[in-house]
């Protein structure tokens, strides 16, 4: 066991997230364009061996939860088998953000090869809305995949909500009746700027704290203790099951707190969603490096690890990838 990833802020870095495609068949407007995102090359993606060694490496360097994540990555052929691979490895806490459409007949091979738990994004509970958000109409597909997650057994399960102004807001108390109804965790996002058609602007940001008033006000929420994530997590005063949780990453940076890090489905290591900075993963990995090389240059990233993202100052400059390239 190596020493663990800490940054010169004193910051451990202990949770990664894999991306395992750039490609994906939602087109969430927040996300991508309707068309002309240009894939990357095939040749260009790891393979599910080289992820396998990657993570490896950083288990060694103290990571503990690892996410699978893209572009959609039940996209990605087989996915099940790296699933496995990675379980095998000793994961301790082995999860996946996916948009569901595929969760229907994937959950339960997922469960099998060794995934614990899901997030699944779901923007509207509103058909016409869902379809207007991610460009496909698919909201019953979606949510036949969360029924079949919780037969796999995959729990808790976690809803991911981008709230957008003057699109879903008036969404948020449905959301939380939704969850007192299944049971299931609703977190809600703020709309970053790493949209690729650069729409976002600061008056389209939902602050969290209005979410969690408008919800408030109908069901009394109760603060749950939830460790280092950097979610604000609640549940109903009232005892019923479910919960909410915001992630205020716009109007309240929880960068000192950060431990993640990310490898883009290329191979690239980002120590922050909106680094402006890369390491080439890859090219070590193909170029015959070991895995003290490899440890080494995530170690040298770590500690260039800036302070935090500067979208609240004026020197603010998105990175040149957008959301699905980098793996949210
Ligand atoms: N395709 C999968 C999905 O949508 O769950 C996984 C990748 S997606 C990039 C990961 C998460 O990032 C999703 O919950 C998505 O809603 C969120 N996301 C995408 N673009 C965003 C943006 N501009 N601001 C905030 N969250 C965003
Ligand atoms: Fe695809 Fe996820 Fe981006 Fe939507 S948020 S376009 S589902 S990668």
């Amino acid at each position: 066991m190596r020493a663990p990833l800490v940054d010169r802020f004193g910051r451990v870095a202990d949770d990664l997230r894999v991306s395992l495609t750039d490609r994906c068949n939602f087109r969430c407007t927040y996300c991508m364009p309707a068309e002309g995102l240009a894939w990357l090359p095939r040749s260009d993606l790891l393979t599910y061996e080289e992820i396998e060694r990657l993570v490896g490496v950083f288990l060694d360097l103290g990571v503990r939860t690892v996410r699978l994540t893209g572009g959609e990555p039940l996209l990605r052929r087989g996915v099940e088998a790296l699933v496995s691979m990675l379980a095998a490895r000793g994961v301790p806490d082995l999860s996946m953000t996916t948009n569901g459409l595929l969760l229907a007949e994937k959950a339960e091979a997922l469960a099998a090869a060794g995934l614990r738990r899901i997030n699944v994004s779901v923007d509207s509970l509103l058909r016409h809305r869902f379809a207007e958000m991610t460009r496909r109409d698919a909201l019953e597909r979606v949510l036949d995949g969360l029924r079949a997650a919780e037969r796999a057994g995959l729990a808790p399960i976690k809803l991911n909500c981008v709230v957008v102004r003057g699109t879903n807001e008036d969404e948020v108390v449905d959301f939380a009746r939704f969850a007192r109804a299944t049971g299931y965790q609703v977190r809600f996002i703020e709309f970053m700027p790493l949209d690729a058609e650069e729409g976002w602007s600061r008056d389209r940001v939902v602050p969290s704290e209005e979410v969690l008033a408008a919800i408030g006000r109908v069901y009394p929420l109760v603060p749950v203790d939830h460790g280092p994530e950097p979610a604000r997590v609640f549940c109903f005063a009232d005892g019923a099951p479910g919960g909410v949780g915001v992630i205020a990453s716009v109007s309240e940076p929880f960068c000192g707190d950060c431990n993640r890090i990310r490898i883009t489905a290329d191979g690239q290591f980002r120590t922050c969603l909106f680094a402006l900075e890369e390491t080439d993963l890859r090219r070590l990995l193909r170029a015959g490096a070991d895995d003290d090389q490899i440890a080494g240059a995530v170690r040298e990233a770590v500690a260039r690890k800036w302070a935090g993202h500067r979208i609240n100052e004026a020197d603010f400059v998105r990175p040149a990838r957008s959301m699905s390239m980098i793996g949210g």
